[in-house]
């Protein structure tokens, strides 16, 4: 019997069972097993960067090396960002107007780092099995909830637990199993993403512009090329996805407006319809979510990965201490102190971002207009900026230990 089941090994669910593996919660390591169906292996040295990437904050950096798993990624193909610039397409790329947060400006060496999914997925799922986890390559087909246990079905036969959390992201089974609804918004945009090359050096910055019709990000990638994700509203995101490549650069170096000078596309387009995802409820008696299976949220800040490695440095801590005290780490009192700090953290941020999206890249009217205007403000307002940049270091709210 393990303590801990996690159904989905994603970069989420890997970290959780890396975290408690290694007894990085605060308790005794704690056996563990993780379902993954399709785990990844890890890109090889000389393989080109792949185009699905994330934007790492500091906060899961520190997490990350908890896990046991950092100083395995951090290297050649892993890119540091020191600055980003964000502007609105009503001004031009290179005016005072652009909000610009410089890691110098807090005494940071960068303000986080873009990963590829792959890396960082198969990276955790290593350091789990090091720590003395299981991977189980299976998929969940049921659940059933007992007194003193939970019993896990899986397509390669079952398996017990004490407590069993779901990690099986935004159309998480285990969500569904556990009765645990979500309400869910379409943004009525897709999000394309590919990795480009520019004429002119990405200089290790992640550059935002917000348009009346979406979002264009350029995140830097180790090789000197950029990963780009462009949120689109859904008509428009259609019409690039079929374009052929010379007429989307085209059409990308117009939605830029050649911040980076022209752009050619060096990998396949990918696209992601956007839904905005809240789970009801985190925790149940012997279930909890974590990451996409609890929140999915709008790409635009790059948030979603690290909000999810927060859940399982918080839930991780909340088991851990729970065990520690000997109590039952599937006890709904455990869980619920989770949920709570999680539920209101997480609610924060996507209201944030969805307040982003319809006043900067939907928006109309004076308060849209104001909006836009304070992108300016901010960079005369050292405080203020010193405050976004602390955000976007993931270092401000209620931390768990193992990312402080
Ligand atoms: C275009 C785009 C750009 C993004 N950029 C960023 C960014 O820059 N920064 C950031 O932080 N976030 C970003 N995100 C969000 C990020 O990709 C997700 O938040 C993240 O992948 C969630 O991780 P997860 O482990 O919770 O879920 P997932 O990555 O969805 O992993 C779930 C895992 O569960 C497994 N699984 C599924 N069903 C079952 C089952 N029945 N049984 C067992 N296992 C199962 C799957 O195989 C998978 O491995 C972006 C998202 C999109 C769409």
């Amino acid at each position: 019997m393990y303590e801990v089941v996690v159904v989905g090994g994603g970069p989420v669910g890997a970290c959780l069972g890396a975290l408690l593996a290694r007894g990085a919660g605060g308790a005794r390591p704690l056996p563990v097993a993780v379902l993954e169906p399709q785990p990844p292996a890890a890109p090889a040295a000389d393989a080109p960067l792949e185009a699905r990437v994330v934007a790492l904050s500091r906060a899961s950096e520190r997490l990350l090396a908890a896990a046991g798993a950092w100083s395995a990624m951090a290297g050649a193909r892993v890119c540091p960002y020191e600055r980003m610039r964000i502007w609105h397409e009503g001004i031009a790329p290179d005016s005072d107007g652009v909000l610009t947060f410089d890691a110098a400006e807090v005494g940071e060496p960068n303000l986080g780092y873009i990963v590829e999914n792959r890396l960082l997925q198969a990276a955790l799922l290593a350091a789990l099995v090091q720590a003395g986890g299981h991977v189980e390559r299976a998929a969940l087909t049921g659940l059933q909830i007992g007194a003193a246990g939970v019993t896990v079905r899986t397509t390669a036969g079952e398996l017990s637990a004490r407590l069993v959390v779901g990690a099986d992201g935004a159309r998480s089974a285990l969500r569904e199993h556990a009765g645990l609804g979500a309400d869910t918004r379409g943004y009525g945009q897709t999000a394309i993403v590919a990795t480009v090359a520019t004429a002119r050096p990405h200089r290790s910055t992640a550059w935002q512009r917000f348009m009346r019709d979406g979002t264009l990000a350029f995140l830097p990638l180790a090789d000197g090329s950029c990963s780009i994700v462009w949120s689109a509203d859904e008509a428009l995101a259609a019409r690039l996805a079929a374009l052929e490549p010379a007429a989307f650069a085209a059409e990308l170096d117009r939605a830029s407006d050649l911040a980076l000078g022209a752009t050619r596309l060096v990998s396949a387009r990918a696209s992601f319809p956007l839904t905005r995802l809240a789970a009801r409820h985190y925790v149940a008696e012997r279930v909890a979510l974590v990451g996409d299976a609890a929140h999915v949220v709008h790409p635009l800040a790059g948030q979603g990965v690290n909000l999810g490695l927060l859940d399982a440095a918080a839930l991780a801590q909340q088991v851990g201490e729970g065990v520690a005290r000997g109590e039952d780490p599937g006890a709904l009192a455990v869980l619920r102190a989770y949920e709570r700090w999680r539920k209101s953290e997480v609610a924060l941020m996507s209201t944030a971002i969805d307040a982003f999206d319809s006043l900067l890249a939907h928006g109309a009217g004076p308060v849209a207009q104001l909006a836009r205007r304070g992108l300016g403000w901010v960079n005369r307002a050292p405080e203020l900026q010193r405050l976004f940049i602390r955000r976007a270091l993931g270092v401000s709210g209620e931390l768990p230990r193992a990312a402080r």
